[in-house]
């Protein structure tokens, strides 16, 4: 079954050598391994395994890095925007950068793998003009804020009480005019429901599990829940050990059906995707993982239904959900 999955963080672990200490992102110029075939959990040929019909592939900036190795996050934006270029244009006759539904739809016509570029901290927007040139760059959707307090608003790893500040609240707007999908994922909880309350579409978290069956500051409660479902929105559940499982950091398919049943439960069908966040974590004990890596995601198909969960139903899961809302958001 084809799937689209909204978030992984392979373009930044790309530069990272387990050895050579943190932050290589900002000491590499170049990358140490490529996106044709690496060790990670995502490259061109286990997309092909996945079935992939579109990845979206974050840019991460971590902020505070940016102060410390004296880069503003524009800057190193455009570094980790030319390398995802590089990187896509090397593996040109299999993978295909894409911007909007009709460019996806060629692109699986053409047979290849369809590639959407995105930001995971929208702290590298200082001005709102910025936010049309992420647009030009082919920027899909930007994660409000990631772990850091910014000018735009507070993730939920800080303060759940407090939400987005009036820039952020701009941001949301011109956003949605220009046709940037909205990602709440890590966003406090009141910065959610700020997010909600001025939303004109519907509103995606790429990478977030429920707080119901994970109690982790990261994963939304049954109101965010039904709020993002009530948008039109989605939310991709992701592999992350943390967030699935209070009890048993290793990766176990049954782990992320509870998640899948329980976001059903409160938010219906047409609210469930997938958003892996494969290459933004390491697991715990990888040789007891049942899902390794993208290549291994059609295994959640038969758990899928044996929870209950009809065919059509895991179809929304894997592709029709995310399409409805790139059809709807993206110009
Ligand atoms: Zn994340």
């Amino acid at each position: 079954m084809q799937l689209i999955d909204l978030h992984a963080d392979t373009l930044t672990s790309l530069y990272y050598e387990m050895s050579a200490g943190k932050n290589q992102e900002f000491k590499l110029n170049t990358p140490v391994s490529n996106l044709t075939a690496n060790t990670l959990a995502i490259d061109v040929a286990k997309l092909k395994q996945a079935d992939s019909l579109a990845q979206f592939f974050v840019l991460w900036l971590n902020l505070q890095a940016c102060k410390e190795y004296k880069i503003s996050p524009w800057e190193h934006f455009l570094k980790l925007h030319h390398e995802l270029i590089n990187q896509i244009s090397l593996n040109n006759n299999s993978i295909s950068l894409v911007q909007n539904y009709n460019e996806l739809m060629m692109v699986q016509h053409q047979k290849k793998l369809a590639a959407f570029t995105c930001v995971e901290e929208g702290g590298f927007i200082e001005s709102l003009d910025q936010l049309n040139q992420a647009l030009q760059l082919g920027v899909r959707y930007i994660t409000l804020v990631w772990n850091y307090e910014t000018h735009i608003g507070v993730p939920a790893a800080i303060d759940q009480s407090r939400g987005l500040k009036k820039f952020g609240k701009e941001m949301v707007e011109v956003m949605q005019s220009l046709g940037i999908m909205v990602d709440v994922s890590h966003l406090s909880d009141q910065g959610v429901k700020d997010v909600l309350q001025i939303t004109k579409q519907p509103i995606i978290a790429s990478h977030s599990n429920a707080r119901n069956i994970c109690n982790h500051s990261r994963n939304l409660t049954d109101e965010l829940i039904r709020g993002i479902a009530d948008s039109g929105g989605i939310i991709g559940i992701n592999c992350v050990p943390y967030f699935l499982s209070d009890i048993d950091p290793t990766i176990k398919i049954s782990q992320l059906i509870a998640h899948f049943k329980h976001m059903h439960k409160v938010g219906g069908e047409n609210l469930l995707a997938i958003g892996s966040d494969f290459d933004g974590f390491i697991g715990t004990t990888p040789e007891l993982d049942e899902i390794k890596n993208i290549a291994d995601i059609q295994k959640l198909i038969q758990p899928l239904a044996v929870a209950g969960f009809k065919p059509d139903q895991i179809e929304k899961i894997f592709n029709q959900n995310a399409l409805r809302v790139i059809k709807t958001i993206m110009k």
